[in-house]
């Protein structure tokens, strides 16, 4: 199967940050792909901005690292990076004072679309749309795009929204959650939407229960002073598990639209309950053998923000009224994986007696690692012994039934970037989604503290704490295992 790669406008995309972390590996990485694929004209420029007195060569020898570092041997070709740093160019500029707007303003082409990618840290983002403002930059058309964390709280991010708001309008700001990105949560819609096998199971009828897990292996690494502010609720829940909740949970919106689709999500967020203290489960992985404990990463003794999260969720509305999504996160758990897992109910009377091994279909999303979807089954076993029954899987994985196509999926951010030069908000969140999804996880966080409720160690290399395997089993439910 060969994808068709339809070639974007050309464009003036803004790097704020240009020089950070976040550049280096995901922005100008995706970019150099997106020049490979064909998507991303030769018209196209792109200016990183930051403070670092950089000159135009000396970025362009950190934008050379940057892709032979991030892209596979594979992928890498001299004369095509020749021809991506032809494209690239450097401002020094900053964010809270006048140093390079003039000579940023002066760098923009009047008649291309404009993009500004603000990769700094949320407390940049007012200072740079106001000034956008006011050099005159920012255009009716201009686009700005937005990283996470967008707020700590819902006052943090009514905040920020008013401070974007001051200076663009709704449809400039794209919020980008690079789950949205990724190939198999789009296919999940595409599942849903585009095939009539599914949709009239979708409900509370059919569904038991559904579970979200999004494990790592990995610990908080350099991350630990933003990290141990937020915790894994702050950190996953508010934002991508809410996302991928969402896609799974909403009603079918009328259009694959930006605001039919976010219309939809946002009443699966207004319709989540508050969650009580018995369905919630923090956890903090202690130090194992050769790894470090979590207070010993961050450096803050005592510290009680959750590495681990596990939540019972229910969706208030007709479709879903008792069934429970069961949501869980974590840092150095097993391994790394994270998957949506549809389960459904047994069927309503067994013919085949007490062969019969009760057990739902499974309809398992895979997000990472090898995007794919796995339906469980139940057959005949084979051969002549009578009839015995067993579970096999129908093995959706994109790799195999794509070839070629499904083993080069571009990355969530390479996807999310050229939307925003095509001017598709879809995959984005909108500002009234990020309120109240804020306005959900306030009172959850403001509960476990007001009830002083502490964080249980578990062991780096399992599955969380043992009450989280417990939130689920005094339902008669398992969590699936966290494998790779
Ligand atoms: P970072 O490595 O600390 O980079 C920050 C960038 O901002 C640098 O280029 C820095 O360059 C620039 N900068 C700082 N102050 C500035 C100012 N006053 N004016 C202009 N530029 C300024 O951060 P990052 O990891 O790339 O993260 C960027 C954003 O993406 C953050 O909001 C972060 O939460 C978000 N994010 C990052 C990741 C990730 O994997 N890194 C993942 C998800 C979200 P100078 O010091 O030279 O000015």
């Amino acid at each position: 199967m060969v994808s068709r790669v339809i070639p974007v406008d050309p464009f003036d995309l803004v790097i704020f940050g240009g020089t950070g972390d976040l550049a280096r590996r995901k922005i100008l990485p995706s970019l150099y792909r997106r020049l490979a694929s064909g998507q991303m004209p030769d018209g196209a420029h792109i200016i990183g901005a930051a403070r670092s007195g950089l000159t135009d060569d000396e970025y362009r020898d950190f934008v050379r690292e940057s892709v032979t570092d991030q892209v596979p041997a594979d992928q890498y070709d001299a004369a095509l990076l020749d021809r991506f740093l032809g494209l690239v160019r450097y401002i020094p500029l900053d964010a809270i004072g006048t140093e390079g707007w003039a000579d940023l303003a002066g760098a923009l082409r009047a008649d291309m679309v404009q993009a500004f990618y603000f990769s700094v840290g949320p407390a940049l983002f007012g200072p740079l749309a106001e000034r956008l403002h006011d050099h005159g930059i920012a255009r009716p058309e201009t686009r700005i795009v937005v990283e996470k964390p967008f707020g700590h709280d819902l006052e943090s991010a009514r905040a920020l929204n008013a401070v974007l708001a001051a200076a663009f309008h709704e449809h400039q700001i794209y919020r980008i959650d690079h789950y949205l990105g990724k190939e198999t949560v789009q296919n999940l819609m595409a599942v849903r939407f585009a095939n009539v096998l599914f949709e009239p199971l979708w409900n509370a009828q059919y569904v038991d229960h559904v579970q979200i897990t999004v494990a790592e292996s990995l610990g908080v690494e350099g991350r630990g002073a933003y990290y141990d502010r937020a915790g894994a609720m702050r950190d996953m829940v508010q934002n991508h598990m809410m996302q991928l909740l969402c896609l799974i949970a909403m009603e079918p919106p009328s259009h694959f639209e930006p605001d039919a689709v976010r219309d939809e999500k946002l009443k699966v967020i207004r319709a989540l309950d508050p969650v009580g203290p018995e369905d919630i489960v923090r956890g903090q992985y202690r130090a194992g053998p050769g790894v470090p404990g979590y207070v010993d990463v961050v450096g803050t003794p005592g510290s009680d923000t959750e590495s681990f999260i596990a939540l019972k969720v229910h969706v208030s509305n007709w479709r879903w009224a008792g069934t429970p999504f069961y949501l869980r996160t974590g840092k150095r758990l097993r391994t790394r994986v994270s998957e949506i897992a549809v389960t459904f109910k047994d069927p309503p009377h067994s013919i085949f007696g007490h062969e019969t091994r009760r057990r739902g279909n499974v309809l398992a999303i895979r997000l990472q690692p090898d995007e794919g979807m796995v339906m469980r089954v139940t057959i005949k076993e084979p051969g002549p012994g009578g009839m015995r029954l067993v579970e096999v899987p129908l093995d959706m994985s994109f790799a195999e039934a794509l070839g070629e196509d499904g083993r080069n999926f571009p990355d969530a951010y390479e996807r999310l970037i050229m939307d925003v030069i095509r001017g598709d908000q879809t995959l984005f969140m909108r500002g009234d989604e990020v309120e109240a999804a804020w306005a959900w996880t306030d009172p959850v966080i403001a509960g476990w503290q007001a009830r002083g409720a502490r964080a249980m160690p578990y062991d780096p290399g399992s599955s969380g704490p043992d009450d989280a395997l417990m939130l689920m089993h005094r339902d008669g439910r398992r969590w699936r295992e966290i494998e790779g």
